[in-house]
């Protein structure tokens, strides 16, 4: 039972079942496919009918077990639901069951994808789950618990099985490719483990096959060539790329894995996980160590990358990523929507967040309250310029009028300048530079009229609700 990678949750009460001589008559495993469903109920099985049993670790070696294992046990009846759906096929299973077991303890049916069978065999299966016979087990497994009638699902114990962590299955793989005196570097394991996502199965079969292909040595390129997956530091170059708005690097990238054949969609899922990673390893600092399921190499760079933007930039990188996610099944042509969305993820880390602007707008505030009217106007000008104005504009539109009006009602001197600020961010419209702003609010606090730009009428249009009053009436 040990054998099972991952799923102590279930062999712990499992193992306690057997030691307690409390099995129960049927059990249902729940999980997507390669996480060891059929592993778990062939050891099972054994555990039940080891001639040295029942025990939690069967020998391996009598009969009993060796029949299970090579699928030859008259005792263990294993049915694919899948092509075996009718209800004649549960018909027979019901004449089949009254007879004992063969040679051994039980008598197993063990029924993989449960979920397919039609209607009438559920009926029917459900008869025989309410009074089976002593000798009778059942091991029911369902990728889809979602198509199972609550009826046979009440009466079965049911275990979850979990996806299996990364890192468990790297481990695992190491150890046999160590057993079996093959060198593959830790990347190279990875890359299986993201390849087969979860699925231990899927896992061991790539790393079988890769084996045979590539023989005593396999490195990191030899897997990704198989899964079509994008290498590490790749995937993590793309990700420090929108960290530091590096365009230039990041379409770099992106035209590499294109010739290469890279999967696109794939990638932005994997760029999501990376990018979830690094928020939760700024919102549990160390402690995010334990708690993500990735390998040392991938905590020292989600470690950099953490300190590079802070979180609400990076939600938003993940925002525009999910959307792209989706939008990546319909479009026609995959690498220019993701490189689009690339660079919208580069805006998104170096514009400024709308919480700093506001946070600028109300210091402003307690500068007019109390300080002279140039040094306030210097403010705003420096203040607006530095921020992102798009953003505002974009973001909020209502709400900046709503605290810059405010300021209004500071004292006199001070007023007439206040009156600037929202215009000066309305004006800031996106194919506005911000000098052009600010140069206009300097000109406000010589006492100069402020000239009636097209932005300024722009500005009064966009904000006719809020601020009308505040705009100066063109000459
Ligand atoms: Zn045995």
């Amino acid at each position: 039972m040990a054998d099972v990678v991952g799923q102590e949750h279930v062999t712990r009460t499992l193992t306690h079942a057997i030691e307690s001589g409390r099995v129960a008559h049927a059990y249902l495993f729940v999980g997507p496919r390669g996480i060891g469903k059929t592993t778990l109920s062939r050891i099972f099985a054994k555990a039940l009918n080891c001639e040295k049993g029942p025990t939690p670790a069967p020998c391996d070696e009598c009969d009993a077990c060796r029949e299970i294992m090579a699928g030859s046990s008259l005792d263990v009846i294993e049915i694919d639901a899948a092509s075996n759906n009718g209800v004649d096929n549960i018909r027979d299973l019901r004449d089949s069951i009254q007879f004992a077991p063969a040679r051994s303890r039980f008598k197993i049916y063990v029924i993989d994808e449960v979920h397919m069978l039609s209607s009438g065999a559920f009926n029917a299966l459900l008869k025989t789950l309410e009074e089976p016979p002593a000798h009778a087990k059942f091991i029911l497994a369902t990728t889809e618990i979602d198509k199972l009638p609550s009826t046979i699902i009440s009466r079965c114990q049911r275990f979850d099985l979990r996806r299996i962590p990364t890192t468990l299955i790297v481990d695992h793989l190491r150890a046999i490719a160590t057993k079996e005196g093959v060198d593959v570097d830790g990347d190279a394991l990875l890359a299986i483990a993201r390849g087969a996502d979860g699925g231990m199965r899927d896992a061991l079969g790539a790393l079988d096959q890769i084996i045979s292909f590539k023989g005593t040595k396999v490195t990191e390129e030899d897997v990704l060539a198989v899964f079509g997956l994008v290498s590490r530091t790749q995937l993590e170059g793309l990700a420090e790329a929108i960290l530091k708005g590096d365009m230039p690097k990041g379409l770099k990238i992106i035209d590499d894995l294109d010739r290469g054949g890279k999967d696109l969609r794939r990638l932005a899922v994997e760029l999501m996980e990376h990018f979830r990673n690094v928020i939760v390893r700024q919102q549990l600092g160390a402690a995010a160590a334990s708690a993500l399921d990735v390998t040392g190499e991938q905590m020292t760079a989600i470690d950099a990358q953490a300190a590079m933007a802070d979180t609400p930039r990076v939600l938003r990188v993940s925002e525009h990523l999910a959307d792209l996610e989706g939008r990546m099944r319909t479009t026609l042509s995959r690498r220019t929507l993701f490189e689009t969305v690339f660079l919208r993820c580069c805006r998104a880390t170096s514009a400024t967040t709308l919480d700093n602007i506001l946070k600028q707008i109300s210091n402003l505030k307690s500068q007019i309250s109390q300080g002279s009217p140039s040094q306030v106007s210097q403010g705003v000008a420096g203040q607006i310029s530095q921020g992102a104005p798009s953003q505002v504009v974009q973001n909020a539109p209502a709400k900046i009028p709503q605290s810059a009006p405010k300021a209004a009602a500071a004292p006199t001197g001070a007023a007439k300048n206040a009156q600037s600020v929202p215009k000066a961010v309305a004006a800031a419209e996106p194919e506005t530079p911000a000098q052009e702003a600010s140069s206009r609010m300097t000109t406000a606090s010589r006492g100069a009229p402020p000239p009636p730009s097209r932005v300024a009428q722009e500005a009064a249009k966009l904000f006719s609700g809020h601020i009308t009053g505040h705009i100066p009436p063109n000459p």
